[in-house]
């Protein structure tokens, strides 16, 4: 294993007398004269911790370069060659290693009651095995059933958490039914008080989470009015449920049952329903754990057709894979049940690292959701019983690593990208998550050999199974900071009971909205057959509706000719004003989550589908100038490098 030397300086020294000063300062004197020390909790010590990394290989998700990492009050206050910094600090010398930003789990369960089973970790538990494996920020779900207020659910589990969590987490709330008037309005409160931008939608566990079509695309454009984002487990609940029938009327109850009642076109199908509704009701889409090929591929298809879908695999999806569900040990088959299920093709790992490695899929999460053997046994005479769930929180990064980085599929900058960076954007917590700059929280993670191998008998969730046992690793994480504080090292962990805070996310990220809010503006086109419109144009002082909904009169004279109905910015001599404008808000301060820029349709009236100042059709912006010498582009060859993929 290597070594990494971090090192006790005199600077360090300094520091702990500086701290030892502040608890002084809150000394105070006893009834019978004596001074007793009022000891500070060290989650509110660590805000006096200021830490060097020195000579680190710093990786962000468009870089790689040395510096040092200068952190105060846990954040980064600089990043550079050689910095100069004040006295009392505690050096770590990286020289040699990756300095990577704390990884992001996009999809964990710490504290939840599902399937009549509680999980194994809690937020203590749960977060410190993310801390171990190098990840300083889970994002969970507030689960809930139908009839109960969404707002009551989510204030339980932040009454479950925030003492309990040693690293920043956020929460996704899950919409068991759309009631009109409760649930709406619930959404909005959460959006608008809570700090909640993104809501969990299943497809899937009928009778129980699965919302129907019509009620998942009164969800979809709730959440596009709100700027908040679907997240969708996507499998078809009816087919599962016919199939668990089918399976169990012919006597088979054992694990490989869970899997034979999910194939992956029931995966792929859903994928392919949810992101036609959210692409019509004009709603960005994120598929949680995708966890097949065809799965995939349905995201790419939809992708193709201009759909705005993220997709998220798992890293059990990537470390291990299906063909456990025949293990003749009921245990171990038991312990790989999750939906979708793990897939018997062995190729499905390679399949999904090339879709991230392309960038089709964008983040990975570990769904860790882990439930003792005790309580998997609840299944043991019928597979649609087991309590699904697997662990990986902890192993998520070096998993991937393994997988991917190490045979080449991935370089250390989509690794960062993947792990945390997307994430963030997607999620509306960029730069102050998944960057190491000045001014982001300081979360992260030194990064370099150590090879092991996995086992339950040594990691850190309170299961007692491991679904990556025995799987040797090679890199892993040497020292992890989280809020400024070194919580993992070579002596293990020290975190600090209740130290993670909840973090509010703001909604309309401009990474997902930025696009939805331009196409809002293309409207269907009408043809006005009574002459109505006309008339309105012909009497100006009239009360003219702001926006004209309708094509200018050449548009409908070009039709009535025979001809086909022309986009009316393609009508030579159309004058500008006359495009449909925008209905939307204008962006402000307070409806936008990160700065943007900003686009209107082309001059032709195309839809804006990407950042690039040109489209397909030809159509320039200065295309009415006479004279034209040379078509103007304004961005580099190549493209800029301002998209996150
Ligand atoms: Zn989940």
């Amino acid at each position: 294993m290597a070594t990494l030397t971090s090192k006790s300086t005199t600077a360090a020294a300094v520091v702990d007398t500086a701290a030892a000063s502040v608890t002084a300062a809150v000394s105070q004197p006893t009834t019978n004269g004596t001074l007793s020390l009022k000891k500070i909790p060290i989650h509110l010590q660590s805000s006096q911790n200021r830490v060097l990394i020195k000579n680190g290989k710093i990786v962000n998700d468009d870089a790689i370069f040395k510096a040092d990492i200068y952190v105060e009050d846990g954040i980064i206050k600089d990043v550079g060659p050689h910095l100069i910094v004040p006295g009392g600090v505690k050096t770590i010398d990286a020289n040699g290693f990756f300095v990577l930003p704390g990884g992001i789990d996009t999809h964990t369960h710490m504290n939840a009651t599902f399937m009549n089973a509680k999980t194994a970790d809690d937020f203590y538990s749960g977060t410190r095995a993310a801390l171990a494996g190098g990840t300083t920020t889970i994002m969970d779900f507030v689960l809930t059933e139908k009839g109960q207020s969404l707002i009551e659910s989510f204030k339980k589990y932040r009454s479950q958490s925030d003492g309990l969590a040693c690293c920043d987490y956020t929460f996704r709330v899950v919409i068991p039914e759309f009631i009109k008037g409760k649930t709406d309005s619930e959404m909005d409160t959460l959006v608008r008080e809570h700090g909640i931008n993104s809501f969990k939608l299943f497809m899937a566990y009928k009778d129980v989470l699965m919302l129907r079509d019509d009620d998942l695309i009164n969800v979809l454009i709730k959440c596009r009015q709100l700027g908040a984002l679907p997240v969708v487990h996507a499998e078809n609940g009816d087919i599962i449920d016919y199939n668990i029938r089918k399976l169990k009327n012919m006597g088979i109850t054992g694990p490989e049952g869970h899997l034979q009642s999910r194939p992956e076109e029931v995966e792929a199908e859903a994928v392919t329903r949810i992101t036609t509704m959210a692409n019509q009701v004009n709603c960005p889409v994120y598929i949680v754990h995708v966890n097949s090929k065809s799965a995939a591929d349905a995201i790419v298809e939809a992708r193709k057709r201009g759909c705005l879908v993220y997709g998220e695999p798992i890293a059990a999806g990537i470390g291990s894979d299906g063909t456990h569900y025949f293990n003749k040990c009921w245990q171990h088959a038991a312990g790989h049940v999750m939906s979708p299920p793990l897939r018997p093709d062995r190729s499905t790992s390679e399949h999904l690292i090339n879709m991230l490695a392309s960038g089709q899929l964008q983040t990975i999460g570990s769904d860790h959701c882990v439930f003792k053997t005790a309580d998997k046994a609840r299944g043991m005479k019928d597979f649609s019983m087991i309590p699904n769930g697997v662990n990986g929180v902890e192993e998520r990064l070096m998993i991937l690593w393994e997988k991917a980085v190490r045979p080449g599929k991935l370089d250390p900058r989509q690794f960062v990208a993947i792990t945390s960076t997307n994430a963030a954007k997607i999620f509306n917590l960029y730069p102050r998550k998944g960057r190491l700059a000045k001014g982001s929280d300081a979360d992260l993670v030194i990064w370099g050999p150590k090879p092991h191998v996995i086992r339950a008998e040594n990691h850190n969730s309170n299961g007692d199974f491991n679904i990556f046992e025995g799987t040797q690793v090679s890199f892993g994480p040497l020292v992890v900071i989280s809020n400024g504080r070194v919580v993992f090292d070579e002596n293990g962990l020290h975190v600090v009971q209740g130290s993670g805070r909840f973090l509010p996310c703001a909604p309309n990220s401009s990474f997902l909205w930025h696009s939805i809010r331009d196409r809002e503006r293309t409207l269907p086109i009408r043809i006005d057959r009574d002459g109505k419109d006309e008339q309105q144009q012909q009497q100006p002082n009239q009360q003219q509706p702001t926006v004209p909904r309708t094509p200018p009169t050449a548009t409908v004279a070009a039709a009535q000719n025979g001809n086909t109905p022309l986009i009316p910015s393609m009508v030579p001599g159309t004058p500008p004003q006359q495009f449909p404008q925008t209905i939307e808000p204008p962006y402000t301060k307070e409806n936008m989550g990160t700065p943007n820029f900003y686009k209107g349709t082309t001059r032709s009236g195309v839809r804006n589908l990407q950042d690039s100042s040109f489209n397909l059709s030809g159509a320039q912006i200065d295309d009415d100038k006479i004279g034209k010498t040379a078509i103007r582009v304004q961005n580099p060859p190549g493209g800029r490098s301002s998209g996150i993929w």
